[in-house]
């Protein structure tokens, strides 16, 4: 009896995980269309962190492919065994990274979000050459000034993404944000489109599972939603 609940209610589960993924991606096609957008011109990343294969699996069966994480190491146990078993899988790192991580993160990684000091672009310029890889790369721009979060200054953006491009070579495709948790997220949405603009790119990688009907209002070209998936962290 005991056994049976158990049971019913791992299933259960998984039905609520796969209910609301399926309600993510209608709200994403439903924004699009309020925008104007093609919602195939909108990628979805199912932001796992926190998560282990059992929760996810609802969705890596749907046959979602585009995953975030925000720790390498995290990353790399999770994901090297589940792309074992899941073709087609695109990892994106969307938490910041260290320099002395590039090596793993080049090898691991189809999309890094988080390039946003000289530093980094030297060191992952390197093991892109190394590793003969092409990973998508986007710069964290710090729209909101927090000073314990990860980005570069809005007004320094233009001139670090020539950086990347002139200086390490890199091929940055776009741009990432993350507004202040307690601000409302339109002025940041819109001050990263207006970047990208500038920089002339094409990725805009902003909204979450709070706010990415907004972002992709604004031009968001990747949204990151976790908690909407699979649920409180
Ligand atoms: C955790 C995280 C997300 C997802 O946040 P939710 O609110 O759970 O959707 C998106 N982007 C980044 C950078 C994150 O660290």
């Amino acid at each position: 009896m005991r056994h049976e609940e158990q049971e019913a209610g791992g299933v259960s589960l998984d039905k609520n995980t796969l209910t609301r993924y399926e309600a993510i991606r209608e709200r994403v096609a439903k924004a699009a269309q309020i925008a104007g957008r093609d919602p195939a011109s909108i990628k979805l990343i199912a932001v796992t962190k926190t998560f282990e294969a059992e929760a996810i699996q609802p969705v890596l069966m749907a046959g979602h492919t585009r995953y975030g994480e925000n720790r390498v190491q995290e990353a790399l146990r999770k994901w090297q065994p589940l792309r074992k078993r899941h073709e087609g899988v695109e990892l994106h790192l969307i938490g910041p990274l260290q320099s002395n991580k590039a090596a793993e993160a080049v090898a691991l990684f189809d999309v890094i979000h988080s390039i946003d000091r000289t530093k980094i672009a030297a060191a992952l310029a390197g093991e892109i050459e190394k590793q003969g890889k092409t990973p998508k790369l986007l710069v964290q721009v710090n729209t909101g000034r927090e000073p314990q979060k990860a980005g570069i200054a809005p007004e320094e953006a233009e001139e670090f993404v020539a950086l990347c491009r002139n200086q390490h070579n890199l091929d940055v495709n776009g741009l990432m944000c993350i507004p202040p948790f307690h601000e409302d997220p339109v002025p940041h949405f819109n001050k990263l489109a207006e970047l990208r603009e500038q920089c002339g790119l094409d990725e805009l990688s902003m909204g979450m599972s709070g706010d990415f009907e907004q972002a992709i209002f604004y031009g968001a070209t990747i949204v990151r939603i976790g908690s909407a998936i699979f649920g409180a962290r």
